[in-house]
């Protein structure tokens, strides 16, 4: 019997599982996929996660890896260029972006070296559940076709989007917006952009992300409506979009992709109740998002954080389990809900109304504001604060002496 199982072993399972077995709790984490292998993914950690990943010990090992430390981001909106210094989080002033079959191993790494068992090429086919409905276990396939059951006192679903997990236990559903956007992206040498830099145009979205090899991520995103013609052929629309960059299109070029074209228009934005007797969920099986704010990893790092926390106070009975949980989902949903409704904001790629251009231009021309900004973006700026009327009645009041004097 273990205290937990965790299923899915990426930024949201190993963590929770390392933060448990760390604390002394039996701790079985286990993953369909034969690691250490890539899943489809943005990589750009930010600093809230790279934060996380100093706190936890693991830090220099992911930028031993040979990811860049990358200090500021570039918003390019066509006539109006924001360049920001990241807001540091506990002194972290960076962020990187680890390719995934180098960043996920070395969370289990830790998660295992904390004490968690791990197994690999396991996947979870069957949740047993006893006579009152509670979660008590798993049932699942290994590689070599046996079937293993184990029993828990908790099974957390850290199992992704598609969440095995969720879809057995059915967890209501709420802010639920639909699809926006879909997007593709793929691995280029020699693009010497100063990355990460976004370059948003209108109902069109690209974004370059400096990662490891001297590799560069270059992303495309477009309208969901788009997505039956984009994926007959990626490349063409790909390429054309670069095309209407100039920095890119001489930059981003066939002949320079390792690789090939990864993307998905499957992106859906929802928050579930995370948790019910017996589960709990945790990383993208409890809340999704468009990408494109490259919010997921560090959101995930952080909610492996307060879920453990919460299964700390209620496996050692400080607390009763479901109140911890629900204090959790509490959390949560007040850390994230103003943040997410920016990322639906952005994943409409509908082009800023002209007061927030002028808006934009302004912090775009003040480095601090800019920092702040970005801040709010990458959720270490309260939205409420940065958006508060006077703040931006402040801002505004610039733009109208700019454009009297
Ligand atoms: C196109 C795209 C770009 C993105 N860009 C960024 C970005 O730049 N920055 C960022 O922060 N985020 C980005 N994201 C989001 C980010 O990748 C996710 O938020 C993050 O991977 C979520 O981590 P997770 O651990 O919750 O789930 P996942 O990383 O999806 O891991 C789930 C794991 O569960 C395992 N699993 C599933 N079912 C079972 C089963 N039945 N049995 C056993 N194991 C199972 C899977 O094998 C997998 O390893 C992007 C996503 C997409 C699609």
């Amino acid at each position: 019997m273990y205290d937990a199982i965790v299923i899915g072993a990426r930024c949201a399972g190993a963590p929770v599982a390392m933060l448990l077995a760390r604390q002394g709790y039996r701790v079985l984490l286990v993953d369909k996929a034969r690691f250490p292998v890539d899943i489809m993914s943005g990589l750009l950690v930010h600093p809230r996660g790279t934060a996380l990943l100093k706190r936890w010990g693991v830090l220099d090992d992911v930028l031993a890896t040979g990811c860049p430390q990358l200090h500021s981001a570039t918003f390019d909106l066509g006539p109006i260029e924001l360049k920001a210094s990241f807001h540091p989080v506990d002194e972290v002033d960076f962020t990187c972006a680890p390719r995934r079959y180098l960043l996920d191993p070395i969370l289990v790494a830790a998660a295992v070296e904390a004490g968690a068992e791990f197994r690999d090429n396991t996947t979870v086919q069957e949740l047993l559940m006893d006579e009152d409905g509670c979660i008590t276990g798993i049932r699942a396939r290994t590689a070599q076709g046996t079937t293993v059951t184990e029993k828990a006192r908790i099974v957390i679903g850290a199992d992704g989007v598609h969440s095995f997990v969720a879809r057995t236990v059915k967890p209501e559903a709420y802010h639920v917006n639909p699809i926006l956007s879909c997007g593709y992206y793929g691995f280029f040498r020699d693009v010497t952009v100063p990355g990460p830099k976004a370059y948003i145009r209108p109902y069109r979205f690209a974004v370059c992300i400096p990662t490891n090899d001297n590799l560069m991520l270059v992303g495309a995103q477009w309208p969901i409506e788009d997505f039956a013609r984009i994926r007959t052929d990626v490349p063409t629309h790909f390429y054309k979009l670069m095309g209407q960059i100039p920095e890119l299109a001489t930059q981003v070029r066939r002949e320079k992709q390792v690789g090939r074209f990864i993307g998905t228009g499957h992106v859906p934005n929802f928050f579930h109740k995370p948790y019910g007797p017996g589960w709990a969920l945790v990383g993208d099986a409890g809340y999704h998002k468009d990408p494109i704010l490259g919010q997921g990893i560090a959101d995930a790092l952080e909610d492996a954080a307060m879920l453990a926390k919460a299964l700390t106070r209620g496996l050692s009975g400080e607390t009763i389990m479901e109140e911890a949980l629900a204090e959790y989902e509490r959390e949560r949903n007040e850390i994230c809900l103003p943040q997410y409704q920016i990322a639906i904001q952005f994943a409409t790629l509908a082009p800023p109304p002209p007061d927030m251009q002028t808006l934009l231009s302004v912090i775009a021309a003040d480095p601090e504001e800019s920092t702040r900004y970005l801040g709010v973006l990458q959720r270490t700026v309260p939205v409420a604060e940065f958006f508060a009327p006077e703040h931006i009645a402040s801002l505004m009041a610039r733009a109208t002496v700019s454009l009297t004097a």
